[in-house]
Parts: C-alpha cells; structure tokens; sequence
C-alpha cells in the first residue's frame, strides 16, 4: 500500500510541477512569480519529476516552438509530419535535446521570460540522464 500510495503521490506531483511550472508558467507566462519562488518551484520539479525531469528552459522554449507552428513541418511535436507516434516522440525527444544543449536556436521571441536556472537545469539534466534517460 505504502508503494501503491508513492506511485500515485509521483504520478500527480510529477503532473502538477509539468502542467503548473512548465506548461503555464515556463511557456506561457500565464502567471508571473519572483526569482525565489522560481527556484522552489524548480526544486520542486526536480524532486515530483525525479529522472523523469524536464527542463523547464527547454520545455518552455519548445512548447511555445509547438504552438508558433502548431502542424506544420516546424513544430517539435505534430503527428501530421511524422510517421507513427514512436517516430514523432523521438523528434520531440530531439528537439528538446538540441535545445537543452543550445545546438539549435529560434528566434529570440521563444525565449523571452524563460526561467533559466543554470545550476538545477544541469543538476536535472545529468540526474535525468543517468537515471532515466541513458538509453536515449
Ligand atoms: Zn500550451
């Protein structure tokens, strides 16, 4: 039961840190918060999302990429220009690592009032490559 309830407890606060800090406030600045809150908040998505982290640079700079290009052949993440979801999910995989890399850049407007942590963005980047993502 104790596993049971430390499943679930990730699975919505993984879900949380990605759809209130990434989604809402990394990419869409629907709501502003100071730098204090920025970093608990980045602590807190490196904590629920444990190697499943994502960061929330690279996230935000490629969702508002998504929504710019919404199904043409520029968005990181159509099923349209790709041949099945295996296919479109690495492309999204890739893109996000060219970003989280800055081995790609887009016009400055995508980075604008990007949360940019140096210091948990490479701390979650090496966690989530050597817990979960090695294979990748
Ligand atoms: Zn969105």
């Amino acid at each position: 039961m104790i596993i049971l309830a430390f499943f679930l407890a990730h699975w919505y606060l993984s879900l949380f840190a990605q759809t209130f800090f990434l989604h809402r406030y990394a990419a869409h600045q629907m709501f502003t918060m100071n730098k204090t809150w920025e970093k608990i908040f980045y602590i807190l998505t490196f904590i629920f999302q444990g190697s499943s982290f994502l960061s929330p640079r690279a996230y935000g700079i490629m969702h508002r990429l998504h929504h710019a290009y919404a199904d043409t052949e520029n968005d990181p993440h159509s099923p349209r220009y790709s041949d099945n979801l295996f296919d479109m999910m690495w492309k999204t995989k890739s893109i996000y690592n060219d970003i989280l890399k800055d081995k790609a850049k887009f016009d400055k407007k995508f980075y604008k009032n990007i949360p940019n942590w140096q210091f948990m963005e490479r701390l979650g980047d090496t966690w989530a490559v050597r817990v979960g993502w090695g294979v990748l």
